[in-house]
């Protein structure tokens, strides 16, 4: 019998049993992840000259208050603010004016300010409705309806990070949360370093990891006063466990499409938000060159759409081409050397691209071979990107995630909340209930399954903050709990 049995091994579980290990240095913790892998959605690629996160990437609030830089800290993990270099606008081959690009970028940032200090009782009314208003400061001192179309594909590339359309968010409880405010930092050798580094440290204080083993079934164990039995799943095995608690780090769309194999019973407000908070999707394409072609001293690049809205129907080849267009696509390069050389010794640079896949075609997008996927979209970034007086050789490699059909994250993260959430009675509380300890049904009521994850976390949810938040919170009620 364990004392925890904590489920999935990303930020939030691992944080978690770390949590109760340091509490209580005898406390019996097993922690299940049903891959083969550590991380859960924190995934680093190692395929090319540097570490690539294909998962989560910035430790958001780095300078400004933040839990991962705390553990980071703790643990003797580099972090470092990158270099971001010059950024540029590109439309329709043409690099923008610098003038353009700022005052564009400004606009944006005053009408999501303007956006979420809105107070809109009304439920129905979206993001889009006050951004993409003709009287939003996007649209400010921009004369030209070229200008226009430029300001409204620039607010566009907003979805990248919300995971979900513009349309789809209520602008009701839009800005309530913190989540990725502040300074942006990235973690020397690939944030999946942290993940190693609290997976040695749970080990080192007696807790066990155990990959490949997948939870189902959960229980409350009939005749004990609080314990939990699960089964748990290992190649063509399943054996019995039982623990005194469960902490359940299942990803929410998992939850979604589980719950009834997963769980006994659940009370019916969770199930409610379980089954009526969204979770939003976002991929990454990595392509890497034999040599940059594009200019070496800028890292971002946004290449803001040709094509409005619509997707014209051609050859298959021409499909992929057709969707990037549809679409702002950002652009990272690592052309660029982003970090000091006392943080990260040089050669830290690579001429290797990172394009984030927004929601509008990532579903089309993922699940397509790499190859083909990256051979179109250095041919539309070939057309769009400025050259350094080089003709574009083709990509050597390409890397293309697969987050939307991943049968252990289904999507990206949980979104800010939609106009259908909030029409079925869905709040920022919403995040609390999802958080909510559960007995599994048992009369006495006692807490059995305690509840982390990013999408637990009120304030920080989609985010890195909010599964340690979580895995924080968990840890510290299971040891009080159980009074360890
Ligand atoms: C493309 C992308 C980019 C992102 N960028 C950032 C960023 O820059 N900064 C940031 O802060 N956040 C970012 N995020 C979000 C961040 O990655 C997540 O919020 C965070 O990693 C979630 O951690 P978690 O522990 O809640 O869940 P997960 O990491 O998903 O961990 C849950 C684990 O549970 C396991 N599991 C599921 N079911 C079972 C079962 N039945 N039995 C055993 N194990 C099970 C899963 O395999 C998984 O390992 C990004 C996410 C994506 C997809």
């Amino acid at each position: 019998m364990y004392d925890v049995i904590i489920i999935g091994a990303g930020f939030a579980g691992l944080t978690a049993a770390r949590t109760i290990l340091k509490t209580a240095s005898n406390a019996r913790v097993l922690v299940l992840e049903a891959q083969t892998r550590l991380g859960g959605r924190c995934l680093t690629s190692r395929d090319f000259a540097g570490p690539v996160d294909v998962g989560c990437s910035w430790i958001h609030g780095y300078r400004e208050g933040s839990v991962v830089r705390e553990l980071t800290d703790e643990l003797g993990v580099k972090c470092f603010v990158p270099n971001k270099g010059k950024s540029c606008m590109i439309f329709g081959s043409k690099v923008l004016d610098a003038d353009l690009a700022t005052k564009l970028s400004k606009n944006m940032s005053k009408a999501l300010s303007t956006a979420a200090s809105t107070a809109s009782a009304d439920i129905a009314t979206s993001l889009a409705s006050s951004l993409l208003a003709p009287s939003s400061p996007l649209f400010g001192a921009l004369d030209s309806s070229s200008e226009q179309h430029l300001a409204k594909s620039l607010a566009r590339t907003l979805e990248i990070g919300m995971g979900v359309q513009l349309e789809e968010v209520s602008l009701s409880c839009f800005g309530y949360e913190d989540s990725a405010k502040g300074t942006d930092a990235a973690i020397v050798g690939g944030y999946d370093t942290l993940i190693q580094k609290l997976a040695e440290e749970i080990k080192k204080m007696g807790g066990e990891i155990r990959l490949g083993s997948k939870a189902q079934d959960l229980a409350a164990e009939e005749g004990s006063d609080t314990s939990v039995s699960l089964n748990i799943v290992a190649q063509n095995d399943a054996q019995r466990a039982s623990s005194r608690l469960v902490i359940s780090t299942i990803p929410l769309s998992l939850l979604q499409k589980n719950r009834s194999e997963l769980f006994k019973a659940l009370s019916p407000r969770k199930l409610h938000a379980i089954d009526n908070v969204h979770v939003g999707k976002l991929g990454k394409l990595v392509i890497s060159y034999e040599n940059a072609w594009w200019p070496t001293d800028t890292g971002v690049f946004t290449v803001l759409p040709t094509e409005d809205d619509s997707v014209s129907t051609g050859s298959p080849e021409n499909r992929l081409h057709d969707l990037f267009r549809s679409v702002p696509l950002v652009v990272s390069s690592f052309a660029i050397r982003s970090a000091p050389d006392d943080v990260q010794p040089p050669p830290s640079t690579h001429p290797t691209l990172l394009i984030y896949i927004p929601v509008p075609i990532v579903a089309e997008i993922e699940g397509q071979s790499a190859s083909e996927v990256g051979q179109a979209m250095h041919g539309y970034l070939a057309e769009s990107l400025p050259k350094e007086g080089v003709v574009p050789e083709g990509p050597r490699q390409s890397v293309l995630t697969n987050w939307a059909h991943d049968p252990y994250a289904l999507g990206a993260t949980s979104t800010p909340l939609t106009i259908k959430s909030v029409s079925a009675g869905i709040s920022p509380t919403s995040f609390i209930e999802l958080g909510r300890p559960e007995s599994l049904g048992a009369d006495d009521g006692k807490p059995r399954v305690l509840f982390a994850g990013e999408h637990t976390s009120v304030n920080n949810r989609g985010s890195v903050t909010g599964a340690v938040e979580s895995g924080l919170r968990e840890g510290r009620r299971a040891a009080q709990l159980l009074d360890l």
